[in-house]
């Protein structure tokens, strides 16, 4: 190793960000580990808590929109059976009757 100009850190050669730490040239992430040494225990973060979304009604908006369309449908078309209504909103039987509970 050539001369360097004599400034490094003690601890890991390193040229950057050196301060004078008790005496010693250190770079700042050793001064930073030395200083962790001392007992600065680091806070910990609390964990963001994600808000949990319960919905009690059960309806999405896309049940919302199917339900505005069934309701068009037998309203418009009230002697229809069940099975052109699955037809017609290209949903399954079980869905139909689903939306319909909630009409
Ligand atoms: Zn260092």
């Amino acid at each position: 190793m050539g001369k360097y100009s004599g400034v490094s850190c003690k601890l890991c050669n390193l040229a950057d960000n050196l301060t004078y730490f008790k005496s010693s040239l250190l770079c700042k992430q050793c001064i930073l580990d030395l200083k962790g040494n001392v007992g600065v225990s680091p806070v910990p973060v609390p964990a963001a808590k994600e808000p949990t979304h319960k919905e009690n009604k059960g309806i999405r908006p896309s049940s919302q929109q199917m339900v505005e369309s069934l309701r068009k449908l037998m309203r418009e078309h009230p002697k229809a059976k069940q099975g052109e209504y699955v037809k017609w909103l290209g949903v399954s039987q079980g869905r139909i009757s689903q939306l319909k509970k909630l009409l």
